[in-house]
């Protein structure tokens, strides 16, 4: 039986780090967090930082596979003696937690050793074996209330309805670089053998591919993951990333709501940052009266530079903008925090980000603004085209128009080289709201749809963006 009554299963202060109001504890959900990824990622330290963290239960399921290997080479269970293997999995005595026990004897250190690292892939390749070891980790999850657990399979098998999923990733050498790292701090006991960088990658490099390769539940990240690359991050950063998304998902086990509502500290800080800009680029606005008066729409501003964000938000005054961010602002606490409260949507910008997809979305339906640079990323020049699909895939998703924004001027507030902000006029043109068909409720929106859509965008953008040239008075 697995069991995690060890002391370091709980952090010393229970107390949760999230926030969770307006909800009673006794309310909440139990807070399941899932973290996969392959070996030498940095899981461990990250899974057990978290746990620490948010006052959670861990679980280290590696540990599981591991100590059945080692019964198996102490036994001499043949690696593809299925049936067997199994057998002794189910007969197996095994404490995980600080120490790892087997059958009574501590073996923590005994299954870190290069003879397990060599065999454990091929004895956690058995469907039978890992039947046995999930039903154990479901067991533990069920006993235990808010847990981090990490492995191969947990976003994707033992815990598929997580309430959180992580998939961690770092380059080769990095991965190679820890495990050695791990290794030299391993205490030896006269049978463990140190290996060679050389050796010790090829062999985690071999395992890797056991692992992904595998037909039971193999090494893949779950669609609804979110990856984080680890190479180069430092833990706390990882932590602080993690934080900030269950902050906004996870509200005293609630699903994220967006708040829409214009609270103290919001109008303090985007008074000082619209204020600012407004004074300090002298910016007019035209076609105000497009903007929709209420309910849900997304702004699509054309994007020459990075102070675009805060220029376009004097378009639209009195509503609660959100806006996209990258995750990695939120490496940085009290910033994550700031623009956090100021709407920002962590955005994981390699791949698909679903979690904050179904953000923009909820602040859509929820009657709330986003804004969208439908280009994607800063431009240069007068024309805009090429534009992503997001805009107006998320508006046709919310049955939302969007509205187009022309911004001219700021392309020379920080030229290249300038390491100021220079006090230029700046124009604003605010389009018509462009508005898609009317998509089908719980059906996927047409791709014809978002295309179209997209291209009407387009033109929106670009006249918007030429009729504040012009009142800037750069286009005849
Ligand atoms: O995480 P760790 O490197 O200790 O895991 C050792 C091995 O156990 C992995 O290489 C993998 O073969 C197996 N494992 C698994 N499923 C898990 C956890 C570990 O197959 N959930």
């Amino acid at each position: 039986m697995v069991t995690g009554r060890d002391r370091w299963h709980r952090s010393p202060s229970p107390g949760r780090a999230l926030a969770t109001p307006g909800a009673g504890a006794a309310t909440r959900r139990a807070l399941r967090i899932a973290v996969d990824g392959p070996s030498g990622s940095g899981k461990s330290t990250f899974a057990r930082a978290l746990a620490e963290k948010l006052g959670a239960s861990y679980l280290d399921t590696g540990a599981m596979y591991r100590a059945v290997a080692l019964a198996a080479i102490r036994e001499g269970i043949p690696l593809e003696a299925e049936a067997e293997l199994a057998a002794r999995a189910r007969s197996a005595q095994m404490l995980v937690g600080e120490r790892v026990m087997l059958d009574g004897l501590d073996v923590t250190d005994a299954i870190r050793d290069a003879s397990v690292d060599a065999v454990v892939s091929e004895v956690s390749a058995h469907p039978a074996v890992r039947s046995e070891l999930v039903r154990r980790q479901r067991e533990w999850i069920d006993a235990h209330g808010d847990v981090v657990v990490e492995g191969r399979d947990i976003g994707t098998v033992v815990m598929a309805d997580a309430s959180l999923k992580i998939f961690l990733t770092a380059d080769a050498s990095e991965r190679a670089r820890r495990r050695l790292a791990q290794q030299a701090e391993a205490p030896r006991d006269g049978g463990n053998s140190l290996q060679s960088k050389d050796s010790l990658r090829q062999a985690m490099e071999q395992r890797d591919h056991m692992d992904s390769s595998r037909d039971a539940s193999p090494l893949v990240p779950a669609s609804d993951a979110l990856m984080l690359d680890t190479t180069g991050r430092s833990i706390a950063a990882l932590v602080a990333t993690v934080q900030a998304r269950l902050g906004l998902d996870v509200t005293g086990g609630e699903v994220w709501q967006p708040d829409t509502r214009i609270t103290p500290i919001y109008r303090l800080c985007r008074g000082l940052v619209v204020g600012f800009v407004r004074a300090w680029f002298r910016i007019k606005v035209a076609g105000r009266e497009n903007v929709p008066s209420g309910g849900g729409f997304v702004v699509a501003p054309v994007h020459r530079s990075f102070i675009d964000f805060a220029v376009a938000a004097t378009a639209v005054p009195g509503r609660k903008l959100f806006y996209m961010v990258k995750q990695e602002i939120w490496d940085i606490a009290w910033l994550g925090r700031l623009v956090g409260a100021l709407g920002g949507i962590p955005v994981n910008r390699n791949g698909v980000d679903r979690d904050a997809v179904r953000r923009a979305e909820q602040v859509l339906s929820a009657g709330g603004v986003l804004v969208i640079f439908p280009e994607g990323t800063r431009r240069e020049g007068r024309k805009v085209t090429d534009l992503q699909e997001g805009a107006a895939y998320l508006a046709l998703r919310a049955n939302v128009p969007v509205v187009p924004v022309g911004i001219a001027g700021t392309d020379r507030a920080m030229p290249k080289g300038s390491h100021w902000i220079r006090p230029v006029s700046v124009r604003l043109r605010v389009g018509e709201p462009i508005r898609g068909p009317l998509a089908e409720p719980g059906r996927r929106v047409p791709r014809s749809a978002i295309r179209s859509l997209t291209s009407e965008l387009e033109a929106g953008v670009q006249d918007a963006y030429d009729a504040a040239s012009r009142d800037l008075g750069e286009l005849a």
